[in-house]
């Protein structure tokens, strides 16, 4: 880079910002509508001209708009089809393309490095001559790979910025990215992007900046991604807080796959936002434990919530699980301790057992649970461990028969349901989910209960819900699960009460959006009363024989943890409170779960696990005394 070209690039760096939002668009005008939009918001842009059918005749209406909005820095990216653009032309005619948008107000303009390689050097200097800021940018659309070859290959020709963008196929690609950022961002005066594209790719998206990367891309909205795992501006700004994430921000996330659509990053983020907790919540997508664990190790990542299909496979790689994730057999919560050693939870339990309790006594009622997975086991032993008379329905009757031993439940056939009368019906099956076209598990005469619980929570009225509903039962909804769950994994990670009703204002505020964009009549508002439990029905159902002592956990457990849980009592906050950008209001208004008084199963982390008490069971738990110490929680 010449002189005059290094005070060039210093000036542009102090207009550009983080976060440049790439614009794209059928025609001029839609681009510049959007643009306006943005530019309320966000004053760097990307316009790719190669979505134009004729982008070199669009460009005076650019030239207008660059004048006429002297904030705005933009970058002129008219990317050739062979390179993953749609650009049609040749690299030559891409070329003329980029010297008149720089001729028309572009402050940047971006060439892929292998038209750079093709290009005559008379016509790279006629572009610099202009005076925009180059961008030598490359795409890797199958891996990560050889980031130190394609920077031999960009470097000669002395670009303000480099761009590299590679495939993650694995989490670990992740961490390839962010060494060679970090390797690479002095000896290149920070002028290197880095991202991994695709949806194992997020962390170099949110972390990337932290590494070193000079900017990242992110999209005007969710839908307009111009790249696989790109995520929308205001996500990146509000969800993320990416222009907030420095050293000390903690790093936690979401694994399991798919986990595209999860919404625990926008619940989470949104507790460490409302909480004024320096950490930022990721989605990782991987079906591997390894590969999660290389990533956790490197990064390093303080907590995890584990998702399908890793929930078992995850219990052999921990130093210890609490007593009922071992019964259980799966832990959906790891947490980092101060020894680096990582624990086992299982938070699902509270977010079944939490909004039961709050609408009746569990001990002694007679419980039909629908499922014998994941979520189905939390269900039974957590039931069983309150006193309730457990049975249990499954597709696959071993799996049932199996559990109900394991637990102390019994079975149940399906005839034999609407005759047995139960006081709450559980459904933890995915049944009745946006994406499941199976026929409903019951009918509405099998419904002659007190309380319905659907653990599904997209839709927020599931077709169970429904049927209860029609029939004047009331229902809880799988949301007050999901954010239950989550407020215990907030817990034990920060030892603060979490914020619960800002949690469930948000995860519902977004699935009702969902619902309205896919044209849904809206949920009923939740609702939480007391419920009178009946008598209880005579057992005249056919059922297994009397249960037998719960076996041996199904899944070799790592060794327990010391009990974990003590109530903590979450104080409602002042709404106001809010330190950054209020989240979006809901559409429509909530009851809402009282925010009093929510008992955690799990006992916050410092207590628990980190400071003063990480010595506790950093320093004795690796001991065997601390596990054969470690007492089962009554719950
Ligand atoms: P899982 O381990 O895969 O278990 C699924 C269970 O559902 C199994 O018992 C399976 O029976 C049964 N099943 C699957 N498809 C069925 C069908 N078409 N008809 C009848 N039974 C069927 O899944 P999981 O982790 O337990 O999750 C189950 C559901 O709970 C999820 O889909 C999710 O919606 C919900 N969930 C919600 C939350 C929350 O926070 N709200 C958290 C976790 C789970 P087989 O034994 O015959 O395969």
């Amino acid at each position: 880079m010449t002189i005059p070209n290094q005070i060039a690039s210093h000036l542009l760096r102090s207009r550009i910002g983080k976060i440049c939002v790439a614009i794209t668009g059928s025609t001029a005008d839609e681009m510049l509508d959007k643009a306006a939009t943005v530019l309320k918001e966000t004053t760097f842009l990307e316009f790719r001209l190669d979505y134009l059918a004729k982008p070199a005749a669009a460009l005076p209406r650019f030239k207008q708009f660059l004048a006429e909005n002297g904030a705005a820095t933009a970058i002129a990216t008219c990317r050739c089809e062979v390179n993953g653009g749609r650009f049609t032309g040749s690299n030559t005619e891409a070329a003329e393309i980029l010297l008149r948008a720089a001729e028309a107000g572009f402050q940047l303009v971006d060439v892929e490095l292998e038209s750079a390689e093709k290009l005559p050097k008379a016509t790279l200097d006629k572009l610099r001559e202009t005076g925009a800021a180059l961008i030598v940018s490359y795409h890797d659309f199958q891996a990560t790979k050889d980031l130190d070859g394609i920077l031999a290959r960009i470097t000669p020709f002395a670009p303000e910025f480099i761009k590299v963008v590679s495939t993650a196929r694995s989490l670990a690609d992740n961490i390839t990215m962010m060494r060679f950022l970090e390797k690479v961002e002095d000896s290149h005066n920070s002028s290197v992007i880095g991202i991994c594209m695709g949806e194992a790719g997020v962390i170099s998206r949110v972390l990337g900046l932290r590494a070193g990367s000079a900017f990242t891309f992110a999209s005007a909205t969710q839908g307009e991604e111009t790249a696989s795992g790109q995520i929308a501006a205001r996500t990146l700004l509000e969800t993320y807080r990416v222009d907030q994430v420095d050293a000390a921000t903690k790093v936690y996330g979401v694994a399991g796959n798919p986990i595209g659509s999860s919404l625990s990053p926008l619940m989470m983020n949104t507790a460490f936002r409302r909480e004024t907790v320096n950490a930022v919540y990721l989605a990782l997508q991987t079906s591997k434990v390894e590969d999660l664990f290389k990533l956790v190790r490197e990064i390093p990542i303080q907590g995890v919530s584990i998702t399908m299909p890793l929930k078992q496979d995850i219990i052999p790689l921990l130093e210890r699980t609490d007593p009922l994730s071992t019964k259980i057999g799966a832990v959906n919560t790891i947490f980092r301790a101060q020894d680096g050693k990582f624990y086992g939870f299982n938070t699902d339990v509270a977010g079944i057992i939490a909004p039961l309790e709050r609408r009746m006594p569990l001990a002694g009622a007679k419980v039909l649970v629908l499922g014998a997975g994941g979520a189905g086991r939390a269900a039974v032993f957590g039931l069983k461990d309150k006193g309730a008379d457990v049975w249990i329905l499954n597709r696959t009757p071993e799996t049932a028969t199996k559990l109900a031993r394991q637990a102390g439940a019994h079975t149940i056939k399906r005839e034999a349901v609407a005759k047995a009368g139960f006081d709450i019906v559980i459904n933890a099956t995915p049944v009745g989910m946006a994406n499941n076209k199976s026929a409903p598990l019951l009918h509405p005469e099998d419904l002659t209960c007190k309380l319905v619980f659907d653990l599904v929570y997209n839709p927020l009225e599931t077709p169970l819900l429904r049927m209860a509903r029609q029939k004047g039962i009331p229902v809880i909804t799988g949301v007050e699960m999901f954010v239950q769950q989550g407020a215990r994994q907030f817990e034990i990670w920060t030892g603060k009460p979490a914020p619960e009703e800002e949690m469930l204002r948000v995860v519902l505020h977004s699935l009702r959006q969902a619902a309205e964009a896919a044209g849904e009549a809206p949920a009923p508002p939740l609702t939480v009363s007391k419920i009178e439990r009946p008598k209880p029905a005579e057992p005249d159902a056919p059922a297994t024989p009397p249960p037998a002592p719960p076996a041996k956990p199904p899944v070799a457990p790592a060794k327990a943890v010391a009990a974990p849980p003590k109530p903590v009592v979450a104080p409602p906050k002042p709404a106001a409170k809010a330190p950054v950008k209020p989240a979006p209001k809901p559409a429509a208004k909530v009851a809402t779960p009282a925010p009093k008084a929510v008992k955690a199963t799990a006992k916050p982390v410092q207590k628990a696990v980190a400071k003063p008490a990480a010595k506790k069971v950093a320093a004795k738990a690796p001991a065997k005394k601390a596990a054969a110490k470690a007492t089962p929680k009554k719950r």
